[in-house]
């Protein structure tokens, strides 16, 4: 994707991604379409939804981060 800029300083922001460290497996963080339900099970129920992955982008001016789930 293009590289964005802070809509605060107008500076070009710097890439990077969020880090999902919770689970065993280290994994870069996901949007999920629709809402947050859990299956009876604890799991989240993600099966047949649109899933992206969130790019995070950080300014280096004012530390403001903007989050985007580009289509693939
Ligand atoms: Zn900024």
């Amino acid at each position: 994707m293009a590289q964005p800029f802070c809509t605060e300083c107008q500076r070009p922001m710097e890439g990077g991604f969020l880090l999902d460290n919770n689970n065993a497996t280290q994994e870069a963080v996901s949007w999920v379409e629709g809402p947050p339900e859990k299956s009876f099970w604890g799991s989240m129920k993600i099966k047949g939804r649109r899933k992206l992955t969130v790019y995070a982008w950080r300014c280096p001016g004012c530390s403001q981060v903007r989050l985007f789930a580009p289509q693939v």
